[in-house]
This record gives structure tokens, C-alpha cells and sequence, in this order.
């Protein structure tokens, strides 16, 4: 038997091979690494490995003895050129190795704009992204960062911790438009402003300042000329898809498209984590989502198909994100037509934001309220109907809210109304 081959050694591509060793699964596991270095978590990379709290080797996904006692064959800093369904190999630069069955975790890579590339601006990405913006970080210095994202975001609160002045342009009229409703939004761009974060909204970059080979300055076009010693470009992602589109995959929405299964249009190809597209359950839309969540519960639902145990992918997507004081935790995906209640005293720093829509549970967007965030994730697409006004008391426990319906419990009703 070959075996299984994964290309991509992030959070899904390891969380993978884990399942399936876990599961009972007994033929060789090819772990294809990509970069040089043991895979690790990526979350830390904006914060405590930025701010150089955290060292590389601390931040590893496992221990350095973990793939050989476990049988998983890794392949740090190897790349998979090219994927064949019909011989069943992927290429290596130095060989070719078989498969029964691939999988296909390669994630997403950070996005680049035109006209940026110079000495001094940074994405990140991946480790080597972290510590090259790392050294960058000196106290004092002028960081620019195109875009209110997470990233953006992330750095930001580091970077302001390390004692830099920190600008955010980004370009929508709000911050964090991919994941969060606009009265969070509002909260998060007052806090980052409290904490000396000049933010730009609505702004475009109208021209670019280079001076030998570095940019020294951003001119926006309302008129603000920012000076940057350093520039982070944080505009999203693309996920990596050239190794299943050129073998004939199928991609939908950027991504490569799998079916509940994790299955790819070619036979025995599986894709997984960030680089896929899929129809979620829960909402009845197509999505692609970029989260740890995401990722390890399609690694664990891969392992329980090749290992013949069936299941399909069925979750309620959750993320989080730190910055300053902040936990920022959601649970569950906005919809258009959606109302909010807010649940907590918002000044207090302490809140919710119940979204619903009808008599539905869509999501909980929450900030330093753990306790409504681990709650809402066994709530939002639960059956019943969910009193929004009862919500708005948080010293009633969020399941208190929702009436199940009569009959034995059932999760992940459609949300009717989602967002295509
Ligand atoms: P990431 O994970 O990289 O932070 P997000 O999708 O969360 O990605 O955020 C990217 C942000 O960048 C979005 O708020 C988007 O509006 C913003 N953005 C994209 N292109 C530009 C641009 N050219 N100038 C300013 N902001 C931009």
C-alpha cells in the first residue's frame, strides 16, 4: 500500500495525519512540509511571536520527536510540484511518491499589492514573514499598514506594545468587513484609536514614495502623507490552489471546491483547510473560511474518510482574534437582514453581540465574554427558538434563551436568509 501523501503541514495538513494515526490508520503518511521549519502554530505569529514573547520552537504544533513516533513521514521544505490522478503520484523535486490517497492542504499565501515591493514592506504569513518583520519592529519607528483586517489589526496592537507609531489604512468605511458586524467594528476602530492607532478609513492609497529602494512615505488621496520606515501589506489571501486546478480539480470561489466529504472532483484527491470552497450546512451558502477551527475539524473529518468511517463535515465556524485587551471571539456567520441585542455593558469592555434573525440564533460576536463565546458555539445553528429580548440580560445563561423544540436534540438547522 502507498499510503497517504499530504501536501501542506499546517494546522489541517497535520491535524490530518494525526486523525489519522488516532483513527487506527495503519499505511504510510507523507507529510509534505513546505517550509523548513517543524510546523507550527500560526496564530502566535501576529502576537506573542512578533512581540518576541514566544520563541519559534515554543510555538510548535508538536513536540520535535512526535512525526517519527508516530510514523508520519515529514518533509520539511519540500515542495509537491505536480499532482498526477491518473498514475496517483505527487512530484517532488527529487522523485515522485505514491499515493492511495492525497490530500491537499496548502493553504493560503498572503496577498501582495502592485507597486509595493520594496526592501522594507512585509507580509505575513508564515514563520519566516514573522521574523523578518520581527526585526523590523523597532521602538519609534513609522510602521504603515495597509489594511483593517486581522492581521492588520494584530500587528498593529503588537507593534504599538513595542512602542512603534502605527497607521492603518484600509479601504472599506470600517475595519474587519470579512468577519464582523459594523457596531463591533465601530468598538474595535475606538479602542485601537484609544490606544494610539491612527486609523484611515475609506482611504486610498494614491501614491507610493520610494527613495532607494525603500518606501518613505504613503500619500493618501484625502490628502494625508504618511512616513513609513516600515509597510505591511495586510490585504488578505489567496489560497494556493495551482497543485489541484492544474491536476483538473475543480475550484469554486478561489478555492478548491470539496463536497461535505472533503472529496475533490478528481478521484482519491482530498482538499482541507483555507486553500477549499464548500457548501456549509449550517448557513446552506458556499463559503471558503480561513480559521484554525476550520481547519482541524476538515483534518479530522478527511481521517474519518479514508479510514471508512463516513461522517461529513457539518460545523458551526468559529475564530477569534487578540488585540490590545481584547479577545475577540465569533462564533457562527453574519447574514444580511440580521438584527443585533447587545448583551453586557460595552464600556465595561465586557460585551456580546447576539445577531439573530427572526426567531434564529445566528451568530454571537463576542469581546472578553468566554463565557457567552464557548456557549454559543453549542447554540448558534441549534434548533428552537431563540428569545433575543431574554439575551439582552446576561446574568441569563445564553441556553437559556433558546426553547428546543420537543424530541431528541439536534444541531445545525439551515439558517434560513443566509447570504449566498
Ligand atoms: P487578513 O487575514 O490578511 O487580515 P482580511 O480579509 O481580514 O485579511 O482583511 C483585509 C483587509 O484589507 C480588508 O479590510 C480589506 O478591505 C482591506 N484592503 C484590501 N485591499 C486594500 C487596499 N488596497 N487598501 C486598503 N485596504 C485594503
Amino acid at each position: 500500500m502507498s499510503g497517504t501523501v499530504i501536501v501542506g503541514a499546517g494546522h489541517a495538513g497535520v491535524q490530518a495525519a494525526v486523525s489519522l494515526r488516532q483513527t487506527g490508520y495503519g499505511e504510510p503518511i507523507r507529510l509534505i512540509g513546505g517550509e523548513d521549519c517543524p510546523p507550527y502554530h500560526r496564530p502566535p505569529l501576529s502576537k506573542a511571536m512578533l512581540a518576541g514573547e514566544k520563541r519559534p520552537e515554543q510555538i510548535a504544533l508538536r513536540g520535535p520527536d512526535f512525526y517519527e513516533r508516530n510514523g508520519i513521514e515529514l518533509f520539511p521544505g519540500a515542495r509537491a510540484l505536480a499532482l498526477d490522478p491518473a498514475s496517483k503520484t505527487v512530484r517532488l523535486a527529487d522523485g515522485s511518491l505514491a499515493y492511495d490517497k492525497a490530500v491537499i492542504a496548502t493553504g493560503a499565501g498572503a496577498r501582495m499589492l502592485a507597486g509595493f515591493q520594496r526592501d522594507n514592506v512585509f507580509v505575513l504569513r508564515n514563520m519566516q514573514d514573522a521574523l523578518s518583520l520581527q526585526d523590523a519592529l523597532i521602538p519609534g519607528a513609522n510602521l504603515v499598514i495597509v489594511g483593517g483586517g486581522f492581521i492588520g489589526l494584530e500587528v498593529a496592537a503588537t507593534a504599538r506594545k513595542l512602542g512603534l507609531a502605527v497607521d492603518v489604512v484600509e479601504m472599506q468605511d470600517r475595519l474587519l468587513t470579512r468577519a464582523i458586524p459594523a457596531a463591533l467594528s465601530d468598538y474595535i476602530c475606538r479602542r485601537h484609536r484609544a490606544e494610539g492607532v491612527r486609523v484611515h478609513l475609506g482611504a486610498q492609497i494614491e501614491r507610493v514614495v520610494a527613495e532607494e529602494g525603500r518606501i518613505a512615505s504613503v500619500a493618501l488621496s484625502n490628502g494625508a502623507a504618511l512616513a513609513a520606515d516600515l509597510v505591511l501589506i495586510g490585504v488578505g489571501n489567496a489560497p494556493e490552489i495551482g497543485l489541484a486546478a492544474e491536476a483538473g480539480a475543480s475550484t469554486a470561489m478561489g478555492g478548491i471546491l470539496v463536497d461535505g466529504a472533503m472529496q475533490t472532483t478528481l478521484p482519491d484527491v482530498y482538499a482541507i483547510g483555507d486553500c477549499t470552497a464548500f457548501d456549509l450546512p449550517v448557513t446552506g451558502s458556499r463559503v471558503r473560511l480561513e480559521s484554525v477551527q476550520n481547519a482541524v475539524d476538515q483534518g479530522r473529518t478527511v481521517a474519518r474518510q479514508i479510514t471508512g468511517q463516513g461522517g461529513s463535515y457539518d460545523p458551526v465556524p468559529w475564530f477569534w482574534s487578540d488585540q490590545f485587551d481584547m479577545k475577540l471571539q465569533m462564533t457562527g456567520l453574519s447574514v444580511s437582514g440580521s438584527g443585533f441585542t447587545v448583551r453586557g455593558d460595552v464600556e465595561s469592555g465586557s460585551f456580546s453581540l447576539v445577531e439573530t434573525l427572526g426567531e434564529r440564533l445566528v451568530a454571537v460576536h463576542s469581546v472578553n465574554a468566554v463565557a457567552d463565546h464557548m456557549a454559543s458555539r453549542r447554540l448558534v445553528g441549534a434548533p428552537g427558538r431563540f428569545d433575543r429580548s431574554a439575551a439582552a440580560d446576561p446574568d441569563t445563561p445564553l441556553k437559556a434563551c433558546l426553547a428546543a423544540p420537543a424530541g431528541p436534540p439536534r444541531r445545525a438547522a439551515r439558517i434560513a436568509g443566509a447570504e449566498p
